[in-house]
């Protein structure tokens, strides 16, 4: 097990990935430490949001290269441990369902350590297909989450982007 302060730091560098890749992060929120479920080793997650003109499909095989460059390892079964996972939440309005693609992120509305990060992010969020975060919060305890200090939080501000 790693101790948090090397999570973060590779947690940065990925965003520091997506940025020179993107060049398009408008927020990220702090990052929050989740207990793992069962057995799974604890870990970190954090949301942000990008504007691209990327479509969906050509968005996640980005993001699937930057987990693949961090050194991750693909498992033919879902739901391991995992060294870096990057998922695509939302896209727009867009509600999509491919073999390869389900957005809104499947589990979404059930996952506290997806919910807290989104809503501050974006409290007045509509999930399409799911409903108002608030009120999805409304039914997804924080147990088990610890929300890490604000100084972990990397924003770039809307001035920088190109
Ligand atoms: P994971 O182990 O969670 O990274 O799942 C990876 C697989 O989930 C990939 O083969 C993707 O094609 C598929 N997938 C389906 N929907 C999504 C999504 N919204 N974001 C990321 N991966 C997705």
């Amino acid at each position: 097990a790693y101790g948090k302060r090397v999570v973060i730091n590779v947690l940065t560098l990925v965003c520091e990935l997506i940025w020179h890749i993107f060049k398009i992060i408008i927020d990220i929120f702090d990052f929050y430490f989740f207990k793992g479920y069962w057995d799974q080793p604890d870990y970190i997650n954090a949301v942000a949001a990008i504007c691209t003109y990327l479509e969906p499909l050509i968005l996640l095989k980005q993001l699937q290269a930057i987990e693949n460059q961090q050194g991750r390892v693909r498992y033919s079964q879902r739901w391991v441990a995992r060294t870096l996972d990057l998922d695509l939440l939302i896209y727009g309005n867009e509600q999509i369902n491919i073999p390869e693609l389900i957005v809104p992120h499947i589990g979404i509305a059930e996952r506290a350590f997806v919910l807290y990060p989104l809503q501050e992010l974006a409290p007045e969020l509509n999930i399409p297909g799911k409903g108002a975060i608030a009120e999805l919060i409304q039914n997804c305890p924080i147990s088990g989450l610890e929300r890490l200090a604000a100084w972990f939080c990397k924003q770039i501000p809307l001035s920088s982007y190109p």
